[in-house]
């Protein structure tokens, strides 16, 4: 007999931006699937008419494929198990709530949002858990109608049992919730719209999903869950609630921490494959300690108990500092390519750079490079019309030292031999070039290339100074020697 076919997913809500930590989730599901040959779906759960929106989920779709999570069944993609979103399924779930009221499983709830919120008050001043204590549990026929007539539209209530709800959990073990603890739950809402438990457990069943992979915020979501499963005579699947990700401070991954959404870090220029990287790789630091792992070794070592069980702390710091190290990687066309979105996004037309130029510029502050962002700034040393100069620079070009080492530069700037039709005239080898700079001021280390760079940079750290001695060329370098000279 063969095994059943593992079938995860991940069911995101398009009310906004995808969350790292969700994207994380998308993960550990992906990365399960393709470690054991099983089947990822993608199940778009948009039911929350108000906050749900097409380029939400447009978007979501491009940041899973820019992280290179690929989906086998779900939208763009079709599959068996289909229509993949929510709002597609509405019959299916109108089905499931007619066998339960058939079995007197839900009731319908008349209850107005001031009685709630007063009965919930209730509670928490009597120090008790706020639950709906089932008051329209207990309704006849004829008051039914009465509040109907009222214009009252219901909600379908579950009917909870007291008693344990046990369910093993594949990374945590097992987990007891006590049905008292819960409330009857809302299934349905007055607008005739699937609650998210209802919906999760009638499209699990139906899409044959045999592990639920998700964050443990929804364990006790998955408590009424199973009550569901068990009410619909559904077998339910292997539950794995995974740790969160956390900021450095041990809460929750919020944006007081910085950015948390995958698009930001995409805009910011953090590689995909860097952020996939750091998210799988969260809460295993034992992972052997190596930085650079590609997705098929992912795959091949990848373990949901080990990988999911503890705390998975985003560090920002870390993620950029990979990330320099694999742009460090690259070859220089390679990452030009990569680049020029970014070129353009800083206001730089490429069009007017030409294309060796802008691969010289790449070679020579690779190892700079933090970001693909990162690169506007660099560009910008590299033009003459966004030269500035920063404060600690203007400081030190101040000094006398510094006019002494900018004059004999200037001195020997001026005085190349003019090459014929040329812009800028060729430039005597950088180090010769300095040694007689050297030679005239009696000047060495710091005090001599300081200054230097303070001048046709505008900032005392940067790429190799023969680097951008080459790049910018005699001219340009004249300029700019000319103006710190004047002060400008
Ligand atoms: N739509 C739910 C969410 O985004 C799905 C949770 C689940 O995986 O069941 O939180």
């Amino acid at each position: 007999m063969t095994a059943p076919r593992i079938r995860v997913r991940f069911a995101p809500s398009p009310t906004g931006e995808l969350h790292v930590g969700n994207a994380r989730t998308a993960l550990l599901n992906w990365l399960y699937a393709r470690h054991c040959g099983g089947i990822f779906v993608l199940r778009i759960e948009d039911t929350d008419r108000i906050r749900t929106t097409k380029a939400f989920e447009e978007n979501l779709l491009a940041d899973l494929r820019w992280l290179g999570i690929d989906w086998d069944e779900g939208p763009g993609k079709g599959g068996a198990f289909g229509p993949y979103h929510q709002t597609e399924r509405l019959a299916l779930y109108d089905e499931c709530l007619q066998r339960l009221i058939a079995e007197d499983r839900v009731y319908p709830c008349y209850c107005s949002e001031a009685e709630l919120e007063a009965e919930r008050a209730d509670l928490v001043a009597r120090r008790m858990m706020p639950r709906y204590l089932g008051k329209c549990s207990r309704l006849g026929e004829a008051e039914r109608n009465r509040l109907a007539a009222e214009g009252r539209r219901p909600v379908w209530r579950f009917r909870v049992e007291e008693g344990p709800i046990a369910f093993q959990d594949l990374i945590r073990g097992p987990m007891t919730f006590q049905g008292e603890a819960i409330g009857d739950f809302i299934i349905v809402r007055s607008n005739g719209m699937p609650a998210y438990n209802f919906a999760v457990v009638a499209d699990d069943h139906c899409m044959q999903i045999s592990h639920v992979i998700r964050g443990e915020d929804h364990l006790s979501n998955t408590a009424a869950q199973v009550l569901l499963y068990r009410a619909l005579g559904f077998a339910p699947p292997v539950f794995a609630h995974h740790a969160l990700v956390l900021g450095k401070d041990h809460t929750k991954l919020s944006k007081r921490h910085g950015s948390v959404s995958v698009r930001e870090f995409r805009r910011r220029g953090i590689l995909p494959e860097v952020l996939l990287n750091t998210l799988a790789l969260l809460g295993s630091a034992s992972d052997g300690g190596r930085e650079i792992v590609s997705p098929k070794e992912l795959i091949a070592g990848f373990a949901i108990d080990r990988t999911g069980r503890g705390g998975a702390i985003f560090d920002e710091e870390k993620l950029l500092w990979l990330n320099g190290l694999y742009i460090r990687r690259y070859t220089a066309a390679a990452l030009t390519d990569l680049l020029l979105p970014f070129v353009r996004q800083a206001g730089h037309d490429e069009r007017t750079w030409e294309r060796s130029r802008i691969e010289a510029v790449v070679a020579a502050v690779q190892d700079s490079l933090p970001t693909l962002e990162a690169i506007g700034g660099f560009l910008d040393l590299f033009t003459d019309d966004r030269f500035t100069l920063d404060p600690e620079a203007a400081a030190l070009l101040g000094q006398e030292d510094a006019k002494k080492v900018l004059a004999a530069l200037r001195g020997i700037l001026a005085g190349l031999p003019a090459e014929e039709g040329a812009a800028s005239e060729p430039l005597p080898e950088f180090r010769s070039l300095i040694r007689s700079i050297a030679d005239q001021t009696s000047l060495k280390g710091k005090q001599l290339y300081l200054p230097i760079r303070a001048a046709v940079t505008g900032r005392l750290h940067g790429p190799e100074l023969d680097r951008i001695f080459a790049l910018l060329g005699s001219a340009s370098l004249l300029k700019r020697v000319d103006n710190a000279l004047a002060g400008r």
